[in-house]
């Protein structure tokens, strides 16, 4: 991990959103616990990605770094200070997002020209040419030439052009800082690459910190230089990327990286057969992976497992780590039957 100070930084972040349970009377609202102690860096020049499934929490960790909620605790640190309150301008333009669905980000009434002009203007970015800014936005992001672009409206360019876009118009502030929300997961599978490689060449060529929430683990092992990996709303492991998929280290991440690549599926397959993530309402007490996971032991469902460093940069928080004299009853960490691959893997 760089010893550098992280461009953008949250710190235990925690936010619970409430929602109403039952009918009539007997309604109340509960809390559920989106993102619960969550801590993630941004490095200058590094992809950071986080994975997990549908509901992990990924989003709003995402939104949180982004300040477009508020953390009910925690903090967010924009190069190595408190971050300022709110999401004035002065952070606005450091911390930039892409969001999932390209359309509904370009308001459709509007040519690309606009889309690009109004950030340049409101930030001050122009320069005195705002023409000449536009072309060298559209530009950077491969959309060549720029005057075949800037006339056109939104649905008139294809989905990954208009991801394009919307790339180019968060590069409009030039932020040091990229939020790209599952920015692939809406495209043709032919056309990802383009966009994945468009981010890769802003992290070299423009330092960018980036961060790339994803569910499809393949495509963080292909861009991020580390991998965070959240599960129902907690980190459950962090490393550099090729660390992580050489040696998983928590039996969440061994599963997901077992089943098929498959970025259209939110679920993967055998995950499905050993029951769905748990409501945020009620999380399962101790380790939230214990109803699913295949080497679960007492301990696991009474106590949170604390943070290990099971090598240098690599991070997972799992009982199997804990040596068993320390965490009591001499259990031998497998009650279920794990397949070979997954106990080989947890014995490495
Ligand atoms: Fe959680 Fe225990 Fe499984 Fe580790 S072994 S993932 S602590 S249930």
């Amino acid at each position: 991990m760089s010893t550098e100070t992280p461009v953008l930084e949250g710190r235990d972040l925690t936010r619970y959103f409430w929602v109403k349970q039952g009918r009539g009377p007997l309604a109340r609202s509960v809390p559920v616990h989106a993102v619960d102690r969550v801590s993630v860096r941004l490095d200058a020049g590094k992809v950071t990605a986080l994975v997990g499934e549908s509901g992990a929490g990924k989003t709003t960790v995402a939104r949180l770094l982004a300040k477009i909620i508020k953390p009910d605790e925690g903090q967010v640190l924009l190069n190595g200070r408190p971050a300022p309150r709110g999401r004035p301008r002065s952070y606005s333009s450091q911390v930039q997002m892409v969001f999932q669905d390209p359309f509904a980000s370009l308001n459709p009434v509007h040519r690309i020209r606009h889309h690009l002009v109004r950030p340049l203007e409101i930030h001050h970015m122009a320069g005195g040419n705002v023409d000449a800014a536009v072309a060298e936005l559209l530009r950077r992001v491969a959309l060549n030439p720029p005057e075949n672009f800037t006339g056109k409206f939104p649905h008139e360019l294809s989905g990954g052009q208009r991801q394009r876009v919307a790339i180019a118009r968060a590069l409009a502030v030039r932020p040091r800082v990229l939020i790209a929300d599952e920015p692939v997961s809406m495209l043709d599978v032919s056309i990802r690459l383009g966009v994945l490689n468009l981010l890769a060449e802003l992290r070299d060529e423009e330092r960018l910190a980036i961060l790339y929430v994803t569910h499809d683990i393949a495509s963080a092992r292909y861009l991020a230089d580390t991998i965070v990996v959240m599960y129902a709303g907690q980190l459950v492991e962090s490393a550099p990327s090729a660390t992580l998929t050489d040696s998983p280290a928590h039996p969440y991440t061994q599963l997901l990286l077992s089943a098929a690549p498959d970025p259209d599926r939110v679920t993967p397959p055998h995950l499905e057969g050993r029951g769905a993530p748990p409501s945020l309402s009620a999380p399962p007490s101790g380790c939230r992976f214990h109803p699913r996971c295949p080497f679960v032991m007492d301990i696991c469902k009474r106590e949170v497992p604390p943070s290990i460093a099971v090598s240098p940069g690599h991070v997972a928080a799992c009982w199997l780590h804990v040596d068993p004299a320390e965490r009591g009853g001499g259990e031998n960490g497998v009650l279920a039957t794990p397949s070979a691959s997954m106990e080989n893997e947890i014995k490495r």
